[in-house]
């Protein structure tokens, strides 16, 4: 199980909030018009206004505005990076849709395959705007919170890259749909599923083969909530069906090997080169203490499945610059380490170098 993460705590004050300016690059958290106004530091009598209130309609798509592990609970949502950088959302929908009965199940208030303490994408769906709380109106109340406190939002939601959807878990094709199952009536073979683009119930039918494909009536039975399957729908019915492995890479963010360095003199090898591109989609923060931390980059052990090989690896930050792993770099780190293979990988804002022995 993944370890939880503790929410960023907003300080509940009359004295001034911090108002250094900082711009974190990052997606706008909400999908839809949307209209706000920087209120950060606001005097709102008891207390300073802890965020932005980003108003949108009603069950708008909320989505990570940057990749790092996720935590929420009922209403709230946080996300905190690998360098420290973390937002927090909150009144996130408790409505049914259609309705206004503050009852809504959870899963028209969160994406229906999220699970706390693992890594989101940027640009995955997270949930939906709400008016949950102490909330006036549907809006998304979103703070950003550094390794040093609070920061004002409002620069980096100025500059942010707006989508027009979330991003979905795998390239997207016509006809085919991702979502979590929730219900299987074996008699008729419906399938009740919640797809990951709208927080509204779908039945199919599914036919043999795509039965089989999710491991027959048992397998649905033991299929877990959070697990996305992709289905290819024609008229109404399944044809085919695969279960998307769980920590699925958006499209946008697959890892990339480190083609630079290749026809160097030092040429990279292709087993770490293909262990490095999936620690990408895994590694979420610096996991012991051993590590040592330099700037925008560390360096310590690695420890990775299925592999023997006693490592070390230097790991790129979020937010490190590609130009820092030169061939220069790399052969540093080789004289450092003492080891004398390597295989790397770029990708999520990552650079990841596994060095290991002959
Ligand atoms: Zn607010």
């Amino acid at each position: 199980m993944p370890e939880p993460l503790l929410p960023p705590i907003p300080p509940y004050t009359k004295q001034h909030l911090p108002t250094e300016r900082v711009t974190i690059p990052m997606v706008f958290p909400v999908i839809n018009p949307t209209r706000w106004r920087s209120s950060y530091n606001e005097d709102w009598g008891s207390h300073r206004h802890t965020g932005c209130d980003l108003i949108a309609p009603k069950l708008s798509p909320v989505v990570a505005p940057f990749a790092g592990v996720l935590g929420f609970k009922p209403q709230t949502f946080w996300i905190v990076r690998e360098d420290g950088w973390g937002c927090l959302g909150t009144h996130l929908n408790d409505d049914t849709p259609g309705t206004n009965d503050n009852k809504a199940h959870l899963d028209f208030m969160f994406a229906p395959n999220l699970v706390p303490g693992e890594r989101v994408r940027e640009g995955q769906l997270i949930g939906y705007v709400g008016d949950s709380g102490d909330a006036d109106g549907p809006h998304l109340h979103f703070e950003l919170h550094g390794p040093e406190g609070m920061r004002d939002p409002a620069p980096s939601l100025k500059v942010a890259r707006r989508l027009r959807a979330p991003l979905p878990l795998l390239p997207p094709e016509p006809n085919r749909l991702e979502g979590c199952v929730r219900r299987f009536a074996a008699k008729t073979r419906r399938l009740t599923v919640l797809p990951l683009t709208e927080p509204r119930y779908k039945t199919l039918v599914l036919s043999e083969t795509a039965l089989a494909q999710l491991g027959g009536e048992a397998g649905l039975a033991a299929l877990e909530r959070s697990r996305v399957v992709s289905l290819t729908v024609e008229k109404q019915r399944v044809e085919r069906a695969t279960l998307v492995p769980a920590g699925a890479r958006s499209a946008t963010e697959s890892g990339q090997p480190l083609v630079r360095l290749s026809g160097s003199s030092l040429s990279p090898d292709a087993t770490l080169t293909r262990c490095a591109t999936a620690e990408l989609a895994q590694f979420t923060k610096l996991s012991s203490p051993r590590w040592i931390r330099t700037g925008s980059m560390a360096l310590g052990p690695l420890r990775m499945r299925g592999t023997k090989l006693k490592q070390a690896a230097i790991l790129g930050l979020s937010g490190a610059p590609a130009s820092l792993f030169s061939q220069e770099v790399v052969q540093e780190a080789l004289r450092y380490s003492g080891f004398t293979r390597f295989g790397g990988a770029v990708g999520s804002g990552r650079i990841i170098l596994i060095l290991a022995d002959g």
